[in-house]
């Protein structure tokens, strides 16, 4: 795999400092049952690094001590670490509100029964990759059978109450783009996904989220194998809307890996780029409970101009609608 690591560095993106603490984004192991192309933390079935009982209980510890809100859970498919069911437990009785990053087909899963019961019983908000509401497009990006094992996924989701109104069991579904172009209006979007899934499988869902695919990873190692890496640099560059600099979600959020160790966002831990407060070395979670990050300085890169590019992309969909 081609790594874009070394045209990230140096950068002329502003610089950036935290605000409070919000969000515990938690990455609980590569192991995943697809292997997407544009997976930016290439994972896949033949992955073993899953997070061990000791972390998950500083994380724990972590979520209690600083009255952490939000506890969003990513991988790989999160739902594979044996201890996915413990966390959200635990998390779900500190009152701290969970949403899992959910593939989909790991509720179609042999080995997963249950899963999607269990989610619904905790009140866990489902943040779901659906790359396009098309079969061929989605099985181009995620796999054969992916959309069918999707669709299937969502239409369980559905009965259980998510998405459904009044039930409060919020269902989101994610975009992102097919190739290197910025996502189109999340809005417009959400309202072409609603009538399609809608009125081909009955589906409904409560909130489209729109994310760019960063250069970075597997992504980036395909641009950079066509020839499209500095043209897609270029374009996140020259799409770069400052208003979405005050609410990029490194500001909030604290990425963990699944050793422990602590990253601004999901795309730095990708990159090996540490949260930097420690000047002599990495900072892990149980570091965490002692210190204290508000207005530290944001590790940035090139990567960050697609943060802020046209609508802006977060975990939580774009950044100015
Ligand atoms: S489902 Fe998600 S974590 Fe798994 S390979 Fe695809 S993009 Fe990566
Ligand atoms: S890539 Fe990470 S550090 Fe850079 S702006 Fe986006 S969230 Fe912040």
């Amino acid at each position: 795999m081609l790594d874009t690591t070394p045209f990230l560095l140096p950068t002329d993106f502003p610089p950036i400092q935290r605000g409070k603490l919000e969000t515990l984004q938690v990455n609980l192991g590569y192991l995943c049952n697809q292997q997407c192309n544009h997976c930016h933390v290439n994972a896949g079935p033949k992955r073993t690094e899953l997070m061990d009982r000791e972390t998950i209980d500083q994380v724990l510890a972590l979520l209690s001590e600083k009255k952490v809100a939000n506890l969003d859970l990513t991988g790989g498919a999160p739902e594979l670490n044996p201890l996915f069911r413990y966390l959200v437990r635990e998390a779900v009785g500190r009152g701290v509100r969970v949403m899992d990053r959910c593939n989909l087909t790991v509720l179609e899963e042999p080995d997963q029964k249950g899963l999607a019961e269990f989610l619904a019983a905790q009140g866990v908000e489902v943040v779901a990759s659906l790359p396009c509401y098309l079969k061929e497009n989605v099985d181009r990006q995620r796999g054969k059978g992916v959309y069918e094992s999707s669709i299937a996924a969502l239409q369980r989701l559905n009965r259980l109450g998510y998405g459904q109104p009044g039930s409060g069991l919020l269902l989101s579904l994610v975009y992102n783009p097919q190739g290197a172009d910025l996502p189109p209006a999340q809005q417009a979007l959400e309202v072409d996904y609603k009538r399609q899934l809608w009125e081909e499988h009955g589906i409904c869902f409560n909130n489209l989220l729109t994310i760019t695919n960063m250069p970075i990873s597997r992504f980036g190692s395909v641009l950079l194998s066509r020839g499209e890496f500095e043209p897609y640099m270029q374009l996140l560059k020259d799409s770069y809307r400052e208003d979405n600099l005050a609410t990029v979600m490194c500001r909030s959020l604290v990425s963990v890996d699944w050793r422990g160790y602590l990253y601004d966002c999901d795309f730095n831990q990708m990159l090996n780029m540490p949260l930097g407060l420690q000047s002599n070395g990495r900072t892990h979670v149980s570091d965490l409970i002692r210190a204290e990050l508000e207005g530290q300085a944001i590790t940035i890169g090139e990567h960050c101009y697609g943060c802020t590019a046209g609508n802006g992309s977060s975990c939580g969909g774009a950044l100015s609608i």
